[in-house]
């Protein structure tokens, strides 16, 4: 069986630095804020090089809270990409404002030259997302955000660490959203998010706004929620971000391996790297012909496959009230019954990429 994603391998080499972990925060009762949670705060911040790294419950709750911090009301229309997971737009949503969506480019970030078309004066926010691991063009989206002097939200939930003309991704914007679930690159043993902005004002409302409105204890001077990021978890994201780097990489590795390894396959398209981009292949994904025909023959062969995502947002069923169809946005459509993840983690053997592509083009060849 060739798994989707296997954790074992890094988590085994690991193993007795997080068990140790644990058992400092359970000695310590450091299981809501505490040591732990600041130090991983720091150490992510400073790895960034962004002034606030603030933990918060998951992915979501962070697109969700830095909207409302930053003053995002009821109503008001905020632009992001038709092709994400669901969490990006449902976060809008969350907060009362109407996400519009914009089709993406060869390379599945936010087509750039659609954005402006999309703006109306009710406009207040654009949430780019980097979307496989891969940053999108975000100078552009710098550029029309300052143009239109718009809020620019980065979803970086995909892309720990990937770079942008030499720049980390979530270092672009007014703030960016990081999500710690287990399957993401820098994955926690549960849920977990983080916002990291520059802007102190920001910071501040954030931190009084997912404690209950307060930083002191029972003082509350403003209503808020509870939206924090647990110690546990946060002592078990410091061990694994010193290896971040090295996991990224392997990932990488095994992405252009499976690129050379496809590139005469005409019946695929491989993923495409942006110029000046680092990917750090969250997902490896291709776009391929038969694609449901393909899957099921990997299946069959003991081999994992996912689709990211079977539906672009504003075709599932909870956003049809927004009335999207398939000529508003053709290529997030299209890809919809294209797009194939193949399996890829840290230290994926390369004899096992050499499997799947082999079972890629033996399907193929029994088409013909
Ligand atoms: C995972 C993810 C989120 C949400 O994060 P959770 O921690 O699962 O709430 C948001 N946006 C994108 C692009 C994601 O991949």
């Amino acid at each position: 069986m060739i798994s989707f994603i296997d954790f074992s391998k890094i988590h085994n080499e690991i193993k007795n630095e997080i068990d140790a972990v644990i058992q400092n925060v359970i000695n310590e009762n450091a299981f809501v804020f505490g040591r732990y949670l600041q130090e991983f705060e720091n150490n992510f911040a400073n790895k960034l090089g962004v002034k606030h790294c603030i933990g918060v419950n998951n992915g979501t709750d962070a697109i969700a809270i830095a909207l409302k911090a930053a003053g995002i009301k009821p109503g008001d229309e905020v632009i992001t990409s038709a092709n994400s997971f669901v969490a990006t737009a449902g976060a809008i949503v969350q907060i009362g404002a109407k996400p519009v969506f914009v089709d993406h480019d060869e390379y599945y970030g936010i087509d750039t030259s659609l954005i402006e078309k999309a703006i109306t004066e009710r406009t207040k926010a654009v949430i780019p997302v980097h979307l496989y691991g891969q940053a999108c063009n975000i100078s552009e989206v710098v550029n029309i955000c300052k143009k239109h002097k718009l809020l620019l939200i980065e979803d970086a939930a995909q892309s720990h660490f990937s770079k942008y003309k030499n720049q980390f991704t979530g270092t672009f914007g007014d703030a960016a959203c990081y999500s710690f679930y287990p399957s993401k690159n820098l994955g926690a043993f549960g849920d977990g998010g983080a916002i990291v902005t520059n802007n102190d004002n920001l910071a501040n409302k954030i931190r009084l706004y997912i404690n209950h409105g307060s930083t002191q204890k029972y003082k509350h001077i403003e209503i808020g929620i509870n939206s924090r990021l647990d110690g546990l978890q946060a002592a078990i994201l410091n061990v694994k971000l010193k290896y971040i780097d090295k996991w990224n990489k392997q990932r990488l590795e095994a992405a252009l391996l499976y690129n050379q390894l496809l590139k005469d396959c005409d019946l695929i398209e491989v993923p495409k790297i942006r110029e000046q981009a680092t990917h750090i292949f969250h997902l490896y994904v291709i776009k391929c012909h038969k694609r449901d025909q393909l899957q099921g023959y990997l299946k069959s062969k003991n081999i994992q496959t996912g689709i990211h995502y079977p539906e672009a947002i504003p075709f599932l069923t909870a956003y049809k009230y927004l009335n999207y169809n398939p000529k508003m946005l053709p290529i997030s459509y299209e890809n919809q019954s294209k797009i194939l993840s193949l399996p890829i983690s840290p230290g994926i053997r390369e004899e096992n990429i050499r499997l799947v592509v082999e079972s890629v083009k033996h399907f193929y060849n029994d088409l013909k």
